[in-house]
């Protein structure tokens, strides 16, 4: 077993895992040194929710309370048709009565600062304008941990694998509203769907997926989604090109068959970036910076790293699964689409629990 104290792992990228690494490592008294390409920590994003396990480790890390002080719980919604319909009532409602937390929604932007005062509280050193050479951070660490996200260049270059990066099919577009507009939930169409949740101080969160093969700009959105229920027609009229996110959506597809490779481990979207349907990639990577510093605590790091990679690994790749299969089905166009309103307008309401 060895003394994390007498460790030093150098961690790509300064994202919501390689920060999460750095802050639960720094805490055990190793070495962490944190390589961002950024000159500063780029918060892109609008909200993200984050499942009861995830938060969790946000409590780990000590970041979970003051988190939770403004974070919105998830209030239980429907899931509607593109023409209003209910098709599914979510309720969360068994989470609550069991003194969970439920899924909370969260700024990336707060999520992201949080997680960097947690690092530098812990000691770990933070390296802005930083994109170093993979190489030889593996010659000269004990570990590298490659946090740097879909385009990883740790995957790349220390991992030698085939590019597994795939399109989704569909783009993604995010923006928020100063204003509380209801109702929240999911309104889903042909090839097409639109969210909205609320967010810290009474604004609203809206998401929209579609597949098209360009990139979409707000006056496409207004007229793919002229006629859709309120509140969609009320956000986009105010959302601008220069104020929302897009994304041409990609996945890893197969997942790398081994998140380890020498003395450098693969955490967060490096190892297994999925479609957003799951809402589970923040949380995912969370809870790969919590195993991966447990492992590293308990046992020498070629055991850490393939315990690692064996609890890990087989766990992800069924979200990423999981995530591609719930994209084809809210994305679905046509008969496909017809059919799965019938079927999920005949199910019971489902618990979050
Ligand atoms: C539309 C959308 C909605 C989403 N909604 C949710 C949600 O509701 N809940 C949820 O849990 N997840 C959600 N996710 C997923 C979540 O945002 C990601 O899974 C998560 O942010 C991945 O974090 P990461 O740290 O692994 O990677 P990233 O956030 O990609 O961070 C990687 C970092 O590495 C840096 N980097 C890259 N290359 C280098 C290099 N060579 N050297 C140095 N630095 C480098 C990058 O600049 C970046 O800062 C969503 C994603 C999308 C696209």
């Amino acid at each position: 077993m060895t003394d994390p104290r007498q460790l030093r792992i150098a961690v790509v990228g300064a994202g919501i895992g390689g920060l999460s690494v750095a802050a639960l490592f720094g805490g055990t008294g190793g070495h962490v040194d944190v390589f961002e390409r950024w000159p500063r920590i780029k918060a892109v994003g609008t909200g993200i929710g984050l499942w009861p396990n995830a938060v969790r480790v946000l409590d780990r890390i000590g970041v979970g309370g003051p988190l939770r002080a403004v974070a919105v719980p998830q209030p239980g919604g429907a899931l509607r048709s593109a023409d209003g319909r209910d098709l599914l009532t979510l309720r969360t409602t068994a989470m609550e009565r069991g003194g969970g937390t439920g899924v909370l929604l969260i700024s990336r932007e707060r999520i992201l600062n949080a997680l960097v005062d947690a690092a530098r509280t812990a000691g770990a050193n933070l390296y802005l304008d930083a994109a170093p050479d993979v190489g030889r951070l593996a010659d000269t660490y004990d570990v590298v941990v490659g946090a740097d996200g879909i385009s990883s260049t740790v995957r790349t270059e220390l991992f030698g694998a085939r590019d597994p990066r795939r399109r989704s099919g569909f783009w993604a577009v995010r923006g928020t509203d100063e204003r509380t507009l209801t109702p929240y939930g999911e309104f889903w169409g042909a090839r097409q769907l639109f969210g909205v949740t609320p967010i810290e101080n009474g604004a609203t969160n809206w998401y929209a997926a579609m597949r098209t093969d360009r990139r979409p700009t707000v006056g496409d959105l207004r007229d793919w989604y002229a006629g859709w229920p309120d509140p969609v027609g009320a956000l986009l009229k105010s959302a601008t090109d220069e104020a929302v996110l897009r994304h041409e959506v990609q996945h890893l597809w197969p997942v790398p068959k081994s998140f380890v490779h020498g003395n450098a481990v693969l955490v967060g979207d490096a190892a297994h970036a999925m479609p957003p349907n799951l809402g589970q990639g923040g949380a995912q990577a969370l809870l790969d910076a919590a195993c991966l510093v447990d492992e590293l605590v308990g046992r020498s790091v070629p055991d850490a790293l393939a315990e690692y990679d064996r609890r890990r690994r087989r766990t992800t790749r069924r979200y990423v699964a999981g995530s591609i299969a719930m994209a084809n089905v809210a994305l679905a166009g046509g008969r496909a689409a017809r059919v799965r309103d019938r079927v999920l307008h005949m199910l019971p309401a489902p618990r979050v629990a």
